[in-house]
C-alpha cells in the first residue's frame, strides 16, 4: 500500500495502533516527545524524521493520539501548527479523547484551510489497540468517513459514524462516564463478596452470567489474579490511567454543566478517582480504584 501515514503520539494506545498500520503494509512515520516510544515503532518497521512537521508536509494521512484537548489544540493550531504544515487533500484524524467543543474548534480551523478533519476517539483499551479490535466513534463529514476506512479498519473492528464534527467525542464522553461508574460498582461488588469469604474468580464468573454483567467484570476485572490479561494482575501497570479517566469524567462534568444535564453518579465517580489520584495512583490503571475501596476495619 502506498499511503504515507504520519502518526503523532505513540503512548500506551498510539504505539500499538501505529504498529498495526505498519503490519498492514503502510509507510508510517512515528513521532512522540518520548524517544524510546519512537524507537519502538522504528524497531517494528516504522520510520521517523527529526522534524515532525516536515513529515506532516509529505503525508497523505495524519493520525494523532494525544493526551488531552490542550495538546491537540497546540499541535494543530497556530502558524507553525499541523494545519499549516499539512499538504492539501491530506486526511486528518484525531483519535485522542478530548472535549467535543475542542474537536469542533480544531475541525472548524481545519475547514478554513480546506481540510475535512475527523474526530475519531476509540474504545477497547490497550489490549484492543494491540489486537486491532478497537471501536472507533467518528465525527465529521460522511465523505471523509468513507475515505479513512482503509486505515481505521487496520486498527479497529467496529467503526461508527456518530454524526457531525464533535459527535465522536460526545459518544466517547458518555461511554467513559459509564465505564468509570461501572468500574467503581464492580470493585464494590467484588470487595463485598471477598469480605464475605468469596473467591473473587468464582464470584466474577457467576456475576458475568447474571444481570450485573458488564465489561469491567468480564474483560477488565479490577481484582488481582482474576484475569491474567487485565492490568489488575500486572500491578495495575499500563492500561488506561487514573488521570486519563479523571480527565474524561471532567469532560463529562463540563459537558453536563453546559447542557444542564444531571450526572450525580458521574460526579461521584470523578470525586473518587480524584481522591485516588491525589493518593498517588494517577499513573496506575483506573481499575486500581479497587484499592481505594479496601476493607476499612
Ligand atoms: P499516553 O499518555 O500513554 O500517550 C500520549 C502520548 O502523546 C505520550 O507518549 C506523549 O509523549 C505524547 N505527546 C504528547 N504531546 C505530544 C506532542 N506535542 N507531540 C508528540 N507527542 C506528544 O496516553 P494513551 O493512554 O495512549 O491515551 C491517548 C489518548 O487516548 C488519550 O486521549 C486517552 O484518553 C485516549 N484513550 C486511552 C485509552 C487507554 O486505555 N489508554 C483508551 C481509549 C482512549
Amino acid at each position: 500500500m502506498s499511503a504515507n501515514i504520519v502518526f503523532i503520539g505513540l503512548g500506551n494506545m498510539g504505539l500499538p495502533m501505529a504498529q498495526n498500520l505498519v503490519k498492514a503494509g503502510f509507510s508510517v512515520s512515528g513521532h512522540d516527545l518520548v524517544k524510546a516510544s519512537v524507537d519502538k515503532l522504528v524497531e517494528a518497521g516504522g520510520k521517523t524524521e527529526a522534524d515532525s512537521m516536515a513529515a506532516v508536509a509529505k503525508a497523505d494521512v495524519v493520525i494523532t493520539m494525544l493526551p488531552a484537548s490542550k495538546h491537540v489544540e497546540s499541535l494543530y493550531l497556530g502558524d507553525k501548527g499541523l494545519l499549516a504544515a499539512a499538504r492539501p487533500g491530506a486526511l486528518l484524524i484525531d483519535c485522542s479523547t478530548i472535549a467535543p467543543e475542542a474537536a469542533r474548534k480544531v475541525a472548524a480551523a481545519a475547514a478554513v484551510r480546506g481540510f475535512e478533519m475527523l474526530d475519531a476517539p476509540v474504545s477497547g483499551g490497550t489490549n484492543g489497540a494491540a489486537a486491532g479490535t478497537l471501536t472507533f466513534m467518528v465525527g465529521g463529514g460522511k465523505k471523509a468517513f468513507e475515505a479513512v476506512q482503509p486505515y481505521l479498519q487496520k486498527m479497529g473492528k467496529a467503526i461508527y459514524h456518530a454524526g457531525e464534527s464533535g459527535s465522536g467525542q460526545t459518544v466517547k464522553v458518555c461511554n467513559n462516564m459509564l465505564l468509570g461508574i461501572l468500574m467503581i460498582g464492580t470493585s464494590e461488588a467484588i470487595r463485598l463478596g471477598v469480605a464475605n469469604g468469596m473467591d473473587p474468580k468464582v464470584l466474577s464468573e457467576i456475576m458475568s452470567k447474571s444481570s450485573g454483567r458488564n465489561w469491567t467484570l468480564e474483560v477488565y476485572n479490577p481484582c488481582p489474579g482474576v484475569m491474567d490479561t487485565a492490568p489488575a494482575s500486572k500491578d495495575y501497570a499500563g492500561g488506561f490511567g487514573v488521570d486519563l479517566m479523571l480527565k474524561d469524567l471532567g469532560l463529562a462534568e463540563e459537558n453536563a454543566l453546559a447542557t444542564g444535564s444531571a450526572i450525580p453518579l458521574g460526579a461521584a465517580a470523578r470525586n473518587l478517582y480524584d481522591i485516588h489520584s491525589k493518593n498517588g495512583a494517577g499513573k496506575l490503571d483506573f481499575s486500581s480504584i479497587y484499592n481505594l475501596l479496601g476493607k476499612v476495619k
